[in-house]
């Protein structure tokens, strides 16, 4: 891998959500760090990382702070699947992570035996980030504006592509009343389970991120459960993001 140019790392959480995007890499090796594996390659020519980060914010946080050590990276981009919280959005459909908020840090009322369930009137703490950047104290993170505004060129036949919220905790909701509150609330598009984390060692080290999803399944719609080939439309989508941030030149 040449030492000159930092690579772009992509990461994807299950095989279905990574496979397609390592089999698309020129020339690739492996080199493994911690437990995680990363494979190293090139698209067009330009060295770019793909790790299978394992499901959740932990697993995806460690593997992104592995990359930040170990490349010194352009970008790093998460993608993969996702459950809608907006009914406008259906399976097939990208979000692009304009902001992303953290769905599993909150404070519920004070309640004793039998008085209930408060989680409708919990409030959400900032959260202190590490880093140098400004502020300190956030609810939100943000996704690079730049890898949004390229991937909105993007041409994609499975659905539509629009900019959003995406939340992340290790939890899947399946309540329509927790969704359309999460929604309200804090204004989520989607859900996943990595992109707060993966923004969070992006903001502390000083790199550009973005989050990347497909809606893989709407509780808004019976008949729209998860479907693991979503994953690979993403990978599609995300490896034609890949080569224009390349082609572009706008981060280099
Ligand atoms: N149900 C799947 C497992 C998916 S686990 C199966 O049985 O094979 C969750 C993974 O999918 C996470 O990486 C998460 O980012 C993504 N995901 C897709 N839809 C989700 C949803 N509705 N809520 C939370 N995570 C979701």
């Amino acid at each position: 891998m040449s030492e000159f140019k930092k690579p772009v790392i992509v990461l994807g959480p299950m095989l279905s959500e990574s496979a397609y995007l390592i089999s698309s890499l020129e020339n690739v090796k492996e080199r493994r760090s911690c437990g995680y594996t990363f494979y190293e390659g090139y698209i067009d020519g330009y060295p770019t990382v793909v790790c299978r980060c394992f499901i959740g914010v932990v697993n995806s946080a460690v593997a992104a702070a592995l990359a930040a050590q170990l490349y010194s990276p352009l970008c790093i981009i998460i993608q993969g699947t996702s459950g809608a919280h907006d009914p406008e959005l259906h399976q097939g459909d990208i979000v692009l992570g304009e902001r992303l908020a953290e769905l599993g840090s909150f404070i519920t009322p004070r309640k004793g035996r039998g008085e209930g369930c408060g989680f409708f009137d919990r409030t959400v703490p900032e959260r202190e980030v590490a880093g140098s950047a400004e502020p300190r104290n956030v609810t939100y993170l943000y996704g690079d504006s730049r890898i949004t505004d390229i991937a909105l060129s993007v041409p994609y036949s499975f659905g539509k592509v629009v900019k959003g919220t995406i939340g992340a905790a290790d939890i899947w909701n399946r309540e329509l009343d927790v969704i359309a509150h999460l929604h309200d609330t804090v204004g989520t598009s989607c859900e996943e389970m990595e992109g707060f984390g993966v923004a969070q060692v992006c903001r502390a080290a000083d790199i550009p991120c973005a989050d990347i999803r497909v809606i893989s399944n709407s509780e808004w719609y019976p008949d729209e459960e998860f479907d693991q080939k979503y994953g690979e439309y993403c990978q599609m989508f995300v490896l034609e993001v890949i080569r224009r941030i390349i082609a572009n030149g706008a981060l280099l």
